[in-house]
């Protein structure tokens, strides 16, 4: 099954607001950069990473899949993906400008597709490739109603609509402002519209500080929250076992680590609760299962990011035995040949072969960018 073409590509999709902000990003695309691999039988995989649809930034990662990864992939056996996972992530020049960053969201689109091609070769879902579902039911939450640039009379009136029109039990609202009692009070007009039952987690990406979370996590305490993501910056570990240790509100992060050992590093300080890893910033599902399976040995649930807007996840999160919910995020769903699909507020389970990640002709003809 000797792997005969690798070729990269770039989609730049429209969100379904017109721009979406939160503490940190601001943006108006989702950018789906990754790479289609061919076999001399014919079967093809296709895998990608999320970006914020920055062309410039977007031509590095197809740069390095075309010209570092693709001369070492071509002539190998796709069926040997992981070790061709190892061949490329620890390949030492590419290693040696980035064991993450560029060439780490490369390696994450390279070994997705290569997934991808081994689930079509077995004419299986993944989640069934893998060894089959662990759960019946998948619970989606909502993030696409809870943004930041939201005013706060939309805000409510989508998480409302999101409950009562279209059966989310469980969504995710944005908090960042310079002020936190402004979060707190956004969150508690979001609590009076949602009532005491439906779960709400937030998300502050990483924009504040120590004391200002701990000042907020206080005054939040009340509000039933199932989880502060991202509460301070990605990388301190230190300030998240803190904020662990003094707030009621379980911690949740990942979706910024690029590695198995920044995760470990995390999870060793207790300074997670929820584990958010992403296949798309991680050196892909290969890395993915790791991380999923570290946190499974600290009893600890999964809750992925959703760079590639769960078309991949769904699949994971059926299959391990660790995860708990999956985020909703219907950006670029419609562009795949199976979308995502929610149901009643629950996930419903893939059926074609493969991974989830293969794009319509149509969008990519629409969508797609030069490589320049
Ligand atoms: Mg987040």
């Amino acid at each position: 099954m000797k792997i005969t073409a690798v070729d990269p590509f770039i989609m730049h999709l429209p969100l379904t607001a017109s721009s979406i902000a939160d503490s940190t990003h601001s943006i108006t695309h989702w950018g789906v950069v990754g790479t289609r691999i061919r076999t001399e039988d014919g079967l093809e995989g296709w895998g990608f990473t999320g970006t914020h649809a920055h062309l410039a930034s977007d031509r590095l990662i197809t740069a390095c899949i075309r010209d570092c990864y693709a001369p070492l992939l071509l002539g190998e056996d796709a069926r040997d993906h992981r070790r061709l996972w190892k061949k490329l992530a620890r390949n030492p020049a590419t290693q040696w400008v980035g064991r993450a960053g560029i060439t780490h969201l490369a390696v994450a689109a390279v070994d997705i597709a290569l997934w991808d091609l081994a689930a079509k070769r077995a004419d299986l879902p993944l989640w069934r490739h893998l060894g089959g579902a662990t759960r019946e039911h998948l619970d989606a939450y909502n993030t696409d109603i809870g943004w930041l640039s939201f005013g706060d009379d939309l805000l409510v009136d989508l998480c409302r609509k999101a409950v009562e029109e279209e059966g989310f039990r469980r969504i995710k609202v944005k908090v960042g402002h310079d002020n936190p009692m402004r979060d707190v009070r956004r969150l508690e007009a979001v609590r009076r519209a949602i009532g005491p039952d439906v779960t709400m987690a937030i998300d502050g990406n990483g924009k504040w500080d120590l004391p200002t979370a701990l000042r907020f996590a206080r005054a939040a305490e009340p509000l039933d929250i199932l989880w502060f993501e991202e509460p301070l910056w990605y990388d301190d570990v230190a300030s998240h076992a803190a904020l662990a240790r003094s707030s009621r509100i379980p911690v949740a992060l990942g979706e910024q680590l690029y590695t198995l050992d920044a995760f470990r590093s995390f999870l060793d300080a207790g300074a997670v609760h929820f584990v958010q890893p992403d296949v798309t910033r991680l050196g892909g599902i290969t890395e993915y299962i790791e991380v999923a399976d570290l946190a499974l040995a600290h009893r600890l649930p999964v809750a992925p990011h959703a760079g590639e807007m769960s078309q991949v996840h769904v699949h994971l999160s059926f299959w391990h035995p660790a995860s708990s919910i999956l985020e909703y995020i219907p950006w670029i769903k419609d562009h795949f040949a199976e979308p995502i699909r929610v149901v009643d507020g629950r996930y419903v389970r893939p059926e074609q072969p493969g991974a989830g990640t293969t794009p319509l002709a149509a969008s990519l003809e629409t969508h797609g960018k030069s490589l320049g």
